[in-house]
């Protein structure tokens, strides 16, 4: 089954079931100002689950855009080390406002995944929130799990809060098994972090509204909130044990493998891995600009130029000496343009603007990472490399810090960050007193010369850019 029909099935799976399809919102939050990007399914329905708005419907499902990386979740530094996490990713999922609740919730989940997707129920267990017996009793009972696989978590990994106050409630997780050959523990044990059982779907629970105290009262209408993967249940369903694997990434991996003359199956594990980067990175950057996001070194615009700069590096490990990735704009807005029409119609653009922040970054990269070996060389595993070296990469040479930080990493070397943000305080004080008064912005001017390029369509990303630059 590939992921387009995975994403259809769930649809139409919770419309049979009474939910109106919802398009994904943005991957800006429009009504969030603490929100990096929208980085869950109910990003969009907040103000509805607290009851401040009101729509049409109790019901709704949704394919939701996701981004994790800056901000509260973040799963940069995962790409490419576990088989299953990703900074974009479509989070699909059902939602009840003061509708259904557990009883509903989790046999829809269940009936879901082993009767539509007809995954095996010997390879699935769950997880609850300790203290949550009657979840625990509904999958023991009315579903029929055996008690011993359904586990009780007492940490708040399976206690979900919208904010310090606010309506929260328990979570139950559905695990897949990928069987003893995949490293890791089950959920719960100490090595949990391996990939062998992954969570393919989040139901949350809302029933309480926390208060200023810290009292948990219960909701008069509890409403549930659920999470699933698409990337991962594709995993799952086409019998792969590494989300890249999958038909979701296999355009944008052969079309960066035939640029960089390397082939996917056949390839070094370390190839492999940089393959993959660039095609999460690529997926990212391009959903960001599509929103509105532009590279830039403040707030979202510097997690995207982050986002990208990691990609570049990897396409310069594979021997890529020109800018590429902009060529696969057109490889992701064949694949995916269909359900995300934004891809398809901005293409053009988005391409331009990756292709511009490329050659930018292209003059310094080579010469930055020999700065980086030439001061690294003497270090060895436990080491950090000092503030001085980190600021004069950031400052010269583009190298956020968190490039740096990931190149040095598989060598165990650390970054003195403490050092790293003493330079940087420094220079805002010089920077300080040289600007007073100048008023001059150029951040940003290069891409509005590319906007003046491509001309007239209805991107948006210099509206917004300037509001999401508040976000730090
Ligand atoms: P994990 O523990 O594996 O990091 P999570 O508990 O952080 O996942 P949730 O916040 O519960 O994830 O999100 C709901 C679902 O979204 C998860 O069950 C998973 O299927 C999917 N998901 C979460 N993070 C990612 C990611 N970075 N890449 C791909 N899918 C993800
Ligand atoms: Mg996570
Ligand atoms: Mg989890
Ligand atoms: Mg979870």
């Amino acid at each position: 089954m590939t992921g387009n029909e995975i994403r259809k099935r769930f649809i139409q799976y919770f419309q049979k079931h009474g939910h109106t399809h919802e398009r994904s919102s943005g991957l800006i939050p429009r009504n969030d100002p603490t929100l990096m990007f929208t980085n869950a399914g109910m990003v969009q329905f907040k103000s509805v689950f607290l009851g401040e708005e009101k729509r049409p419907y109790t019901r709704a499902v949704t394919s939701q855009k996701c981004v994790r990386a800056g901000g509260k979740h973040n799963d940069l530094e995962n790409v490419g080390r576990t088989a299953r996490h990703h900074t974009f990713f479509e989070m699909l999922g059902n939602f009840s406002f003061g509708d259904y609740f557990k009883k509903e919730a989790i046999p829809f989940a269940w009936s879901f995944v082993t009767e539509e997707l007809k995954l095996d129920p010997a390879r699935l267990l769950v997880t609850v929130y300790s203290e949550d017996d009657e979840a625990f009793d509904i999958w023991t009972q009315d579903v029929g799990l055996p008690p011993e696989k359904v586990i009780r978590i007492p940490t708040n990994d399976n206690f979900w809060s919208m904010g310090d106050t606010g309506p929260c409630g328990p979570c139950s997780e559905i695990f897949y098994d990928y069987g003893p050959s995949v490293a890791g523990g089950p959920p719960g044990s100490e090595d949990e972090d391996g990939d062998r059982f992954v969570e393919i779907w989040n139901l949350v629970f809302m029933q309480y509204d926390r208060d200023s105290d810290g009292n948990l009262n219960p909701l008069p209408k509890p409403s549930i909130d659920t999470g699933a993967g698409l990337e991962r249940i594709a995993s799952v369903m086409q019998g792969k044990q590494n989300n890249y694997d999958t038909d979701l990434f296999q355009p944008l991996l052969r079309a960066a493998g035939s640029i960089a003359g390397v082939d996917y199956v056949s390839c070094s594990d370390e190839q492999r891995v940089s393959l993959r980067v660039i095609a999460d990175h690529i997926r990212a950057a391009c959903f960001l600009i599509a929103d509105g996001v532009l590279p830039s070194n403040e707030g979202r615009g510097y997690v995207l130029r982050r986002i990208m700069r990691r990609a570049m590096r990897h396409g310069k490990l594979l021997g890529i000496e020109q800018p590429f990735m902009h060529q696969l704009v057109e490889v992701l807005a064949a694949h995916m343009g269909d359900v995300y029409t934004e891809l398809a119609e901005q293409r053009n653009a988005i391409a331009l603007i990756i292709e511009t922040e490329e050659k930018r970054f292209a003059k310094t990269l080579s010469a930055g990472l020999k700065i980086l070996e030439e001061n690294a060389a003497g270090l060895k595993a436990g080491d950090v490399l000092d503030g001085q070296t980190l600021f004069t990469l950031y400052d010269t040479y583009g190298f956020p810090l968190d490039l740096t930080a990931d190149i040095l990493r598989d060598r165990n070397i650390g970054v003195d960050e403490e050092g790293f943000n003493a330079h940087m305080a420094e220079q805002r004080k010089r920077a300080r007193a040289a600007w007073a008064g100048s008023g001059e912005e150029s951040v940003g001017a290069i891409y509005h010369e590319v906007q003046e390029k491509v001309g007239g369509s209805e991107f948006l990303g210099y509206v917004t850019e300037s509001a999401s630059g508040a976000v730090a």
